[in-house]
């Protein structure tokens, strides 16, 4: 076998159902109940999402990682190459993924729509517009910020301080230059000056709430209660008291529908929703999730970042919220990501190195142990092989991983395709079979905020404390006297360690967690607790991948990745 094409060869060969034949051959649904975006991307109309109610359930896998580093380690691909798995063992299976946001798109990371012969399709109009959703999110995010600033100008009715404003503005794309801007210049008729600065789309809690919404009632409801900022007498100000959440929805109403496509290999795929796993939950709608469990035996999901990460997040946030419960979970490893851990640095992650791989173990063992002990899911390791893995390395990882009387699954979708992870694929239909899940939220509602960080930094980062910064401590206080003390925290960290410490790879201890910053996310239902530097606005790199992206004569877009 030769190398793999690039991504966008692969996509642009694939040879795709019509998205109406999809949807009825797979599916069960009537074209009447489509709202098609050309041929082969669809709406799943909200009424028909409603019309599935009550319907069993099939069975849900989360698909999570260890501690993501430069590596890549490969959640999306191997989500796709499983749920293609699935399906050539006979299954009824859906996958259900987030949306990827333009931003990385023209970065660094290139798409998010999987990679080799594990993607869905079409690969291009998916990672670029799609069917709007994010346009929309943008549009109700920044209508929100329209209507603020013309209170401001036309009086102040309710009395805003502006200096207490948090609700900033949105865009889809990668630009640091707009990290902080002042608004309102050029005299009177202007509007109010302030300082202000934009977020990039998935950062908004509005795309948050589109994702844990479970009906336009409750969209419309979630956006009312989004706290913009305070009175001068400290009193929150909500989108509904500037009487815009009914706006906001109906920007919105059709984006809270799911996405259909499929995946190289006609699998049902519901990509739906966007929000980061570090200021946001970081998983696609429940509104995917849920009706893709209706319609399928089997869902694969994708939770962003680490398991230390999205995976609690999609535990403590999402399951909380909505009810959901993974049978199973797969925490995908590499060798090259372990070995990363294990201190080799990039440049030389393709000379193999036992050692470090062992050394790195103490990752993949420690997200393990979260998963099993604390979430109190079952687990299996998907090893998502690389060109560069030598067969010992493969090797030792399956002997590591069975050590912790875990089964690992060598997955060779990438190159293969869902052959290529039917091995995974009959392992997660073990693990469901053989063990009942019995999912443990990692701290009680009840619990006061300070508790919750505090269960989340010791049972799953290892960390000996937490400590709030005096700002902090002060704004969290506040928020619980506003009577929101019972939400669930959504904890900023970086990704790229179990601390707060990029640069610490495997298993750090002992460590402290501070928080520097606390943010109500009253609509989303969470509490924001940021920890280090946590960039909610992206920047471009030196040479940035839109410069290698383009259309050529036959109007086909090349460059994407
Ligand atoms: P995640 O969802 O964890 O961010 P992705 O599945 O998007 O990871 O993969 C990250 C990048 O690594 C993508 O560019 C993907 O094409 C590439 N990749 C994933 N698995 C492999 C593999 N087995 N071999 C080569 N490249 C891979
Ligand atoms: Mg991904």
């Amino acid at each position: 076998t030769g190398p793999v094409p690039a991504d966008i060869e692969i996509a642009e060969a694939a040879d795709l159902l019509p998205v109406v034949d999809l949807a009825r051959d797979r599916l069960g649904i009537a074209a009447e109940h489509l709202l098609p975006y050309g041929h082969t991307k669809a709406k799943i109309a909200l009424e028909h999402v409603r019309s599935l109610e009550g319907r069993p359930e099939g069975a849900l896998v989360l698909v999570t990682a260890i501690s993501p580093t430069p590596a890549g380690e490969g959640k999306t691909t191997t989500s796709v190459g499983l749920a293609d798995a699935l399906s050539r063992l006979g299954e009824r299976t859906v996958v259900a993924l987030r949306e990827p946001s333009m931003g990385p798109v023209f970065g660094i990371k290139g798409g998010a729509a999987g990679g080799g012969y594990a993607q869905v399709v079409p690969m291009a109009d998916i990672n670029l517009n799609f069917t709007g959703d994010f346009a929309a999110v943008a549009a109700a995010h920044n209508l929100l910020s329209a209507v603020l600033d013309n209170h401001l100008h036309h009086g102040n009715e309710l009395d805003v301080d502006p200096r207490t404003i948090t609700w900033k503005r949105v865009v889809d794309l990668n630009d640091r230059a707009l990290r902080e801007v002042v608004v309102g210049l050029g005299g009177p008729t202007n509007g109010v000056p302030r300082e202000d600065g934009f977020d990039i789309v998935v950062a908004s809690e509005v795309m948050a709430i589109l994702c844990l919404a479970t009906s336009v009632a409750d969209l419309r409801e979630r956006l009312g209660a989004i706290v913009v900022g305070y009175t001068r007498g400290r009193e929150p100000v909500r989108a509904r008291d500037l009487q815009v959440h009914g706006a906001m929805t109906a920007i919105l109403k059709d984006a809270l529908a799911p996405n259909l496509v499929q995946t190289l290999e006609h699998t049902p795929a519901l990509v739906h929703g966007g929000p980061f796993a570090n200021i946001a939950h970081g998983c696609n709608s429940v509104v995917a999730t849920r009706t893709a469990l209706r319609l399928a035996d089997y869902v694969v999901t994708e939770a962003g970042f680490g398991a230390d990460l999205g995976a609690e997040k999609f535990v403590d946030i999402t399951c909380r919220a909505s009810g959901l419960r993974p049978a199973a979970v797969v925490v995908v490893a590499t060798v090259r990501a372990l070995k990363y851990h294990g201190g080799v640095e990039v440049a030389d992650l393709a000379t193999e190195s036992l050692e470090a791989l062992a050394a790195g173990m103490a990752n993949l063992r420690r997200h393990l142990a979260n998963v099993r002990e604390v979430y109190g899911l079952p687990a299996v390791v998907a090893l998502n092989r690389f060109p560069s893995d030598t067969d010992a390395e493969v090797a030792e990882v399956g002997r590591l991983v069975e050590a912790e009387g875990v089964r690992c699954y060598e997955a060779t979708h990438f190159a293969e395709g869902g052959r290529g992870a039917e091995a995974l694929a009959r392992g997660v239909l073990e693990v469901i079979e053989a063990a009942e899940a019995d999912m443990q939220l990692v701290y009680p509602d009840d619990a006061p905020l300070a508790r919750k960080a505090e269960a989340v930094a010791t049972r799953v980062y290892g960390a000996a404390a937490v400590t709030f910064e005096p700002r902090a401590a002060r704004r969290l206080a506040a928020i619980e006297a506003e009577g929101y003390g019972h939400l669930p925290v959504c904890i900023a960290k970086t990704q790229s360690s179990f601390s707060t410490d990029p640069s610490l790879r495997g298993a750090p201890e002992g460590h402290t967690v501070t928080v520097r910053e606390v943010r109500l996310s009253a609509g989303a239902g969470f509490v924001v607790l940021v920890t280090g530097e946590i960039m909610t606005m992206p920047g471009l790199p030196k040479v940035p991948a839109s410069t290698r992206i383009d259309v050529d004569d036959d109007g086909r877009i090349v460059g994407l990745s």
